[in-house]
């Protein structure tokens, strides 16, 4: 990877493709992360998990951002889904102006779908009236515990204002995908768990998805230091399965997740033995909605339950395995 120095402002930050689903159908998508002047929130602090900033460059003009469009039309091949993402909102003025979004929706308006993600202070009803009907928004609502939100996340908006923003986005007749964090900072695995699963019903009136995003550390954040200092673990795959296995069936919509960093330290892991086929089943739900694709067996399951215990009786939210050997938390047979 080039280092932030020698990367261009005139240059996607990424462009690859996957699956996902548009119109009830599994289909490909084209993914694009495009670099912009940056998250305006990031530029404050930002949240405590986020790295995003790293993919920002704050000289990017319009004819960047069109050079950039241009590489992702060369790679696009008829998907029906196209996904926008810019580290950041698209809808803020300063980081895509008008001009650029109006002619994204122009290049791609033979789409079935198309997903870009924003804070919910851009999504006025005035601008979601005019956005085309293909437009799913994704909204990062994180938890929908204000006081997570607040000192956990630093999210600078409330759960409130994010429901408000997901009400205004379906009164305009659009689909509306909520994130959620899996495991903010400072909370033990179970508690994340348990802020997931009410996250997700406090969403699901207006949401079409959701996405269980469990955290993984991105460089030069809040969250890395912590984890450095051993005070932070990423959340267990079993987690993860638990969750959806606990909602699947509670909520109208649609469950999914796709983590990023999944099976490495840094992000959602096992004991590494199990890691793919753990994200393979979760990645197998995300489709099928049936709770069966989540079966997986591992004897590590055993030392995830104790650790959920340790953390109980210790009263800590640090991680364990750095401060005890994995082994000693397996029961004895
Ligand atoms: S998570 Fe989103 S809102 Fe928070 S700082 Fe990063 S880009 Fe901005
Ligand atoms: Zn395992």
């Amino acid at each position: 990877m080039k280092g932030k120095d020698k990367r261009l402002p005139s240059e996607l930050e990424a462009c690859w493709r996957e699956k996902d689903m548009a119109g009830g159908q599994v289909c490909d998508a084209l993914v694009m992360i495009m670099r912009t002047s940056g998250c305006c929130w990031a530029k404050s602090g930002g949240c405590n998990m986020c790295g995003y900033r790293n993919a920002s460059l704050p000289q990017t003009t319009v004819e960047d951002l069109n050079r950039q469009i241009d590489q992702a039309l060369f790679k696009y091949k008829g998907e029906p889904f196209v996904k926008i993402y810019t580290s950041g909102s698209f809808f803020d003025r300063r980081e895509i102006p008008e001009v650029v979004r109006e002619r994204i929706f122009d290049e791609f308006k033979g789409c079935k779908r198309i997903l870009a993600e924003s804070r919910p202070e851009f999504l006025t009803a005035d601008l979601l009236s005019t956005l085309p009907k293909t437009m799913s928004v994704a909204l990062g609502l994180e938890s929908a515990n204000e006081e997570v939100l607040r000192t956990c996340i630093n999210k600078g908006f409330t759960a409130q204002e994010s429901k408000a923003a997901g009400e205004r986005i379906k009164d305009a007749g659009l689909r509306v995908r909520t994130y959620l964090l899996l495991k903010p900072p400072h909370l033990t695995e179970k508690a994340a768990m348990a802020d997931t699963i009410a996250s997700a019903h406090f969403a699901d009136c207006f949401s079409d998805e959701i996405s269980v995003n469990p955290l993984n550390i991105q460089h030069g954040t809040v969250v890395e230091r912590l984890w450095k200092r051993g005070e932070f673990r990423s959340p267990w795959i079993w987690s993860l399965i638990e969750v959806m296995k606990q909602l699947s069936g509670t909520v109208h919509a649609r469950l999914m997740s796709s983590p990023s960093g999944g099976g490495s330290q840094r992000g959602v892991h096992n004991c590494g033995k199990c890691d793919r086929e753990a994200l393979d089943a979760v990645e197998r739900f995300s489709f099928s909605q049936d709770p069966r694709d989540l079966a997986v067996t591992c004897e590590c399951k055993s030392t995830w339950e104790c650790y959920m215990k340790a953390e109980q009786v210790l009263g800590t939210a640090a991680d364990l395995g750095r401060t005890f050997n994995n082994d000693l938390m397996i029961p004895k047979k």
